[in-house]
């Protein structure tokens, strides 16, 4: 018998490059330049003069079966049978040749698509698995995400922004929401109520105590069975100890609000990237249609529409008209809870040059 160790079985994704149009196999990193001909089109041109047009189409992310089937036949049909999805749960299609990409438009149309998403617009939102895979919801993400998009159709079809505008949400207030030009995130104000009969049966307990951030959980005997407590007065309401112990409800219809930050950038190519921070808190978790968030939304990108200088994204226009003065231009109030003062931020945040392990 062999002594060679047993090959590790790849169970990731696969090779993109097998999925991808020829012509963009062909052309891979070496393209020369690209243009955005119209909303929801975008142009790549390889240096020996190859071309090849991408028509961009919004989805709702959780995609049932028959949209699916349907968006595949339309990419046999009127595309080269190649489609990929962006992270912003958009559906892209590849054609090479220019006289293809009405008749891809006008079927995407007719099937109640919205072709756009492209260059200064706003683009998707970017949003979060929520309730069909995740454990730690708060909201429900996907509610929040078609309730603004009905309202931003406009702004994701057209060219009206200064520059490009992400959102995001997310559906708990600890993992993915974060880093948008807009992100609406939630807000948990009270500490987890313990459901005490639950916890000896369904959690493990250590686990739980080693989840929270802050040391506020601590075993505890109640009525005779092990169970937990939590120190409300150092509790952050962050909701970490819910996915280990569901007994930990820490989601509540009253006392789970929503709250909007904005300016988180990645990119780099005008400016440093940055975090985003707290504008909005304490509103309304309101479906089905949250409009005192979508409301507030709007309003932001309507006074950064009107402000900001072309090519500013939106951490860039306040870094230049300052915070005082987005707060005037917005309206929004600016209280107690847009200062940053939790004592345990000096252990947890990068304060210094030096490098912490
Ligand atoms: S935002 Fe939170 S609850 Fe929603 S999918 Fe991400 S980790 Fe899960
Ligand atoms: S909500 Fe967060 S801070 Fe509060 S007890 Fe749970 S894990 Fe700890």
């Amino acid at each position: 018998m062999s002594n060679a160790p047993r090959p590790p079985i790849e169970s990731g994704c696969p090779d993109g490059f097998q999925y991808m149009h020829p012509m963009m196999r062909k052309h891979y990193g070496t393209w020369d330049y690209h243009e955005d001909p119209q909303p929801g089109v975008l142009k790549h041109v390889a240096k020996n003069g190859d071309s090849i047009y991408t028509v961009r189409a919004g989805t709702q992310r959780i995609l049932d079966v028959f949209t699916l089937r349907k968006l595949c036949d339309i990419g046999d049909e009127y595309a080269d049978g190649h489609v990929h999805f962006t992270i912003r749960s958009n559906i892209e299609y590849m054609v090479d040749d220019e006289s293809r990409v009405q008749p891809l438009i006008d079927k995407l149309t007719e099937e109640g698509f919205i072709v756009g998403g492209t260059r200064n617009s706003v683009a998707m939102i970017s949003h979060t698995q929520g309730w069909l895979h995740c454990d730690i919801p708060g909201t429900d993400a996907s509610g929040v995400v078609k309730s603004m998009m009905d309202e931003l159709i406009d702004e994701f079809k057209n060219w009206n922004m200064p520059n490009r505008v992400h959102l995001t949400t997310s559906c708990c207030q600890i993992n993915c929401g974060g880093q948008g030009d807009i992100a609406i995130n939630v807000q948990h104000t009270k500490p987890p109520k313990i459901n005490h009969d639950l916890v000896s049966n369904v959690c493990e307990r250590p686990s739980v105590v080693a989840r929270c951030p802050v040391a506020a959980i601590r075993p505890a005997m109640v009525d005779g069975k092990p169970s937990l407590e939590v120190d409300e007065k150092k509790c952050i309401c962050c909701g970490a100890c819910f996915p280990p112990c569901p007994p930990m409800q820490i989601n509540d219809a009253e006392h789970s609000k929503l709250a909007i930050w904005i300016g988180g950038n990645h990119s780099n190519a005008r400016s440093k990237p940055t975090f985003q921070k707290l504008v909005a808190a304490g509103i309304p978790n309101n479906p089905p249609r949250w409009p005192e968030a979508t409301a507030i939304v709007k309003k932001i990108l309507k006074v950064y529409k009107e402000d900001a200088k072309d090519w500013e994204r939106i951490n860039d226009w306040v870094e230049r008209i300052g915070w005082p003065r987005f707060f005037e231009l917005t309206e929004l109030p600016f209280t107690k809870f847009h200062i940053d003062n939790w004592r345990g931020a000096r252990n947890s945040l990068n304060a210094s040059a030096h490098i912490r392990f």
